[in-house]
């Protein structure tokens, strides 16, 4: 260790001194040191000094189906013992990557082809890009490829992936966006929709704006377009009715892509086994991670129709090989867990429970809406958000991030761990939740919302 501080020889000191965090303020973290999580159990995790919290983010909106499934572990070991590593370079193949990229084509929501293995949701999206601009090459349209995303949108951190994603601390002082890349407006009804206006009307609004930004930079320069069906990290912004109905025909009439980023939303966690289904979006491209694995294993797959793939295609047959790849793309170990996890979620009918479970945890929540602290509840299937605010005439806040901070602390010191974004509080519990695991969320939050109310 090269440096003291009050925390002595501890694990906490140890991490203060070598382990620099993602998305940790890392000044802060010399302060105040980590929270060591030990063990999971289910829908539980537990930290060192022995507290059980509810991990009411699934980790990063991830595991699926808790913390200790043995069938994934099993299918893990037994996948290790037989072929721990292989890969698709130069005609490789193996099982699991054959079988899960059969499977993920028959369950793709609409007719897909093609399915290119990648390890993290940004890498996949970065590669995504890449293919775009290498079709666009393959077309003879070389000056088809910009690409349009949301503000608030999240697609992950890479250098393409980060430019992709709409929010402002991704780009600051990472001299980002990369040119080419532009972000139009949020679907966010709550916050940005005006006043006396339907959510039929802001969804066409969107889409006008949409409009506006491709005739301005020219619909023959514009290749694809990026969109969670719901946002997650941007804010859990649920789309307003009508919403990708009216994006979907902009995009037609221009020939630009959907790139359907399914990293949070795909099996199951709107009630639908992708979000793509929820919203009837009808991708190109859909980009899937976290929840594959049940994020055991870091993994990423890119689903793409014929459409997509066979200008790439042709263009590595004139080059002589498609020049992109990862050593560990489709990794066997993700596969086999992936396709196990597949398994679960379909046996126990996972995708329904998120719809059942979720639909009672949202009408609980919203019962909360109440207090003078809550803008409002929203949610579909198990991922919920919470505004809080200081006016809920104005719908503002007095100090950004102090309410959201103030009930993340405190719902996490009642066993419950969540994540504010702002002033937003997530809700995206493993899809395994029962019932009265619904309900202890919801008096877990009732309690806490109850001791911030009385501290401000
Ligand atoms: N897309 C979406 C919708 C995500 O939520 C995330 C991760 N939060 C990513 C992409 C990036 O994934 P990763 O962190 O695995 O790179």
């Amino acid at each position: 260790m090269n440096e003291m501080n009050n925390f002595g020889d501890t694990p906490e000191a140890r991490d203060i001194a070598h382990h620099f965090h993602g998305y940790t303020n890392a000044r802060r973290h010399q302060e105040i040191g980590p929270m060591i999580i030990e063990r999971g159990e289910g829908i539980h995790v537990f930290d060192n000094a022995g507290k059980r919290y509810i991990e009411g983010m699934s980790g990063l909106w991830s595991v699926g189906v808790g913390f200790n499934e043995p069938r994934l572990l099993k299918a893990l070991s037994d996948q290790a013992a037989k072929l721990p590593y292989y890969h698709n370079f130069g005609h490789k193949s193996h099982g699991p990557a054959i079988d899960l990229a059969d499977q993920l084509v028959e369950i793709a929501p609409v007719p897909m082809s093609k399915v290119f293995f990648t390890n993290s949701g940004s890498e996949a999206n970065d590669t995504v890009l890449k293919m775009v601009w290498y079709r666009a090459n393959a077309l003879g349209k070389p000056g088809k490829r910009k690409v349009i995303s949301r503000h608030r949108g999240y697609h992950g951190v890479t250098i393409a992936a980060a430019s992709l994603t709409g929010l402002p601390y991704n780009h600051r002082s990472f001299d980002l966006p990369l040119p080419g890349i532009f972000h139009t407006m949020a679907p966010h009804y709550w916050k940005d929709g005006r006043d006396g206006e339907s959510e039929e009307q802001f969804a066409t609004r969107c889409a006008e704006e949409l409009e506006a930004l491709i005739q301005r930079e020219g619909a023959d320069t514009i290749a694809a377009f990026w969109a969670e069906p719901v946002m997650g990290a941007g804010g859990v912004v649920v789309p307003p009715k009508t919403y990708f109905e009216k994006i979907q025909a902009v995009l037609a009439k221009h020939d630009i892509l959907f790139v359907a980023d399914e990293v949070i939303c795909g099996f199951g966690r709107t009630g639908e086994m992708f979000g793509s289904t929820t919203y009837d979006i009808r991708p190109d491209v859909m980009v899937l991670s976290k929840q594959i694995t049940s994020s055991y294993v870091p993994f990423s797959a890119i689903v793409m129709n014929d459409r997509f793939f066979d200008p790439i295609a042709d263009e590595s047959n004139s080059i002589g090989t498609f020049g992109h790849g990862y050593t560990g793309g489709g990794h066997p170990l993700g596969a086999a867990v992936a396709l196990e996890n597949l398994a679960v979620i379909r046996e126990r009918g996972l995708v329904e429970n998120a719809r059942e479970v979720g639909a009672h945890l949202r009408a609980r929540l919203a019962t909360l809406a109440d207090s003078p602290l809550v803008g409002e509840v929203r949610g579909v299937g198990l991922i919920a958000a919470m505004e809080l605010v200081n006016d809920k005439a104005t719908k503002s806040v007095t100090t950004v991030s102090q309410l959201g901070g103030m009930m993340n602390v405190a719902m996490q010191r009642n066993g419950l761990i969540s994540r504010n974004m702002g002033d937003t509080v997530a809700f995206c519990p493993p899809l395994i939740l029962t019932k009265a695991q619904a309900d202890e969320i919801f008096e877990i939050t009732a309690k806490s919302l109850r001791e911030v109310e009385a501290a401000v």
